[in-house]
């Protein structure tokens, strides 16, 4: 059988765009992908792009304090939501730009339209255009989720908050994950007055517990209203903004109400389980350690099959997809000891395994350290950062380390290629540290504050 494709790639983002370019450039296949909205998928459109411009934006307000502290006659004005807008959609433009210019010079037909699954072969698009290709590969990502309630209609979500006309003067923000905490500082970073509600006992569940506290307690520190064991009962339209009652008993109006409740995979209406793909219980598409489905045709990356969620995950996983299909080396996408931050002010820099999972694999010696770093301290801020080593008692090995500090993204980068690489807590002591700097600490912590 003919096909007209060798491969076809369902979703613009950071998995098939790399999965396209790879397979038609490295891998000699005749390549198209399709994409129903903007070429770049939630990374470089509405998510950590964005979100990250908007770090850098955030943290001026602070810088400009601790320069006064420093000597430097400078006074904050006004920060201009329209200004910054204006230069994060053309760099967005930019960006998107260069991602549909690098999959044609790799010689990648684009489609600019919503693509179904037919069978395991074809597929059909909005433009009306039947395909066929010998391998389809699905990287349609996830949506943010929103619990059906009253009122619900009446929230934004992270896709909504790049594109407000103007920054709300209070936000709520509902949620205790990655998205919520880091818009939490974003925004109030930027002069608005936010409020952040957690239903759980603490943020940031699946992080190092000492870590968490840590972030929470600097969070509140620096002015962030954080409520945990919290949760929304009622939502109401209010004088232009939205009128929230809590399971605290609070009651209060805020400008907007965002909802970072989690995201869901984007399999809804792609004809997946009538092509025989099995899906998961949130409609992630499940798949072996080769991104293979349950139709040998058909494979998937990224965060539609809700593996590990992150943009350089989903680009392994598209590398190890061509491997396996394209270059004929069967190669599975490893997901051992991969570093995350999370962009809170302070960040949270995280590798490998927290204190409670390694505790309860196997006896571990804890190195941690919390501290006043040299120049917030000497600009009167009473921000402490934290270090942490898990430590294995039998191989010595670091099992997983997790940094709260200014730039702790930076640092946990560094430090997980030594914990790729296997090093122990005596490979630690015998690097030099690097002196004055934060990470030093990593390299100078002698005794463990807790065994067992
Ligand atoms: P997360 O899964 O990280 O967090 C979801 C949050 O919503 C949790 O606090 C969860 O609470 C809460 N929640 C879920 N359902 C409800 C509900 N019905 N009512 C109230 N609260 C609820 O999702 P995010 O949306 O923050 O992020 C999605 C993923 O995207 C992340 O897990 C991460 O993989 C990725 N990401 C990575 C970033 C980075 O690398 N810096 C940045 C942003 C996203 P509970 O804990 O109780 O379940």
């Amino acid at each position: 059988m003919t096909f007209d494709y060798d491969l076809f790639v369902i979703g613009g983002g950071s998995g098939g765009v790399r999965a396209a370019r790879l397979a038609a450039s490295e891998g000699g296949a005749r390549v198209a992908l399709a994409e129903e909205y903007r070429m770049g998928g939630t990374c470089v459109i509405r998510g950590c792009v964005p979100k990250k411009l908007m770090v850098f934006a955030s943290a001026y307000a602070p810088a400009m304090v601790d320069a006064r502290a420093y000597g430097w006659d400078v006074t904050a004005g006004g920060f201009d939501w329209s200004v910054f807008r204006a230069k994060l959609d053309a760099e967005l433009d930019r960006l998107e730009a260069a991602y549909t210019t690098n999959l044609q010079k790799a010689g990648v037909q684009i489609f600019n339209a919503r693509a179904v699954l037919e069978d395991a072969h074809t597929v059909t698009l909005s433009s009306g255009e039947r395909l066929t290709a010998k391998h389809i590969l699905i990287a349609t990502g996830g949506r943010p989720f929103v619990p059906e309630r009253d009122g619900s209609d009446l929230v934004i979500t992270s896709n909504d908050i790049f594109k407000l006309d103007e920054l709300p003067r209070s936000i709520l923000i509902v949620g205790g994950g990655y998205i919520a905490c880091e818009f939490a500082c974003i925004l109030h970073g930027l002069g608005v007055q936010v409020t952040q509600m957690y239903r759980g006992a603490q943020i940031l569940r699946g992080f190092d517990e000492e870590a968490r506290g840590h972030v929470a307690e600097e969070m509140r520190a620096r002015g962030m209203n954080l409520h945990v064991g919290t949760d929304v009962l009622d939502l109401r339209a209010q004088n232009g903004g939205v009128w929230v009652k809590s399971t605290d008993g609070r009651e209060a109006v805020y400008d907007k109400v965002m909802y970072a409740t989690g995201r869901r995979p984007n399999t809804d209406g792609l004809g997946l389980a009538a092509a025989g793909v099995t899906l998961g219980r949130w409609g992630q598409v499940q798949v072996d350690d080769y991104s293979q489905t349950s139709v040998p045709s058909i494979f998937a990356v990224g965060d539609v099959t809700d593996r590990m969620n992150l943009t350089p995950v989903a680009i392994r996983e598209a590398a190890a997809f061509v491997e396996t299909v394209f270059k004929g080396t069967p190669t599975r996408p490893d997901h051992d000891l991969v570093a995350s931050a999370v962009f809170t002010q302070p960040e949270l820099g995280s590798v490998g395994m927290t204190e409670e999972a390694a505790r309860e694999r196997e006896p571990i010696d804890v190195y941690c350290t919390s501290f006043r770093a040299m120049q917030t301290l000497f600009a009167g801020r009473p921000d402490r950062v934290m270090m942490k080593l898990i430590v294995s008692q039998a191989t010595r090995k670091v099992l997983g380390c997790h940094i709260v500090a200014d730039h702790a993204g930076e640092m946990i980068q560094l430090a997980a290629i030594a914990i790729k690489m296997g090093a122990t807590k005596e490979d630690f002591d015998r690097t030099v540290a690097v002196h004055p700097t934060m990470a030093e600490e990593l390299v100078t912590m002698k005794t463990p504050v807790r065994a067992g």
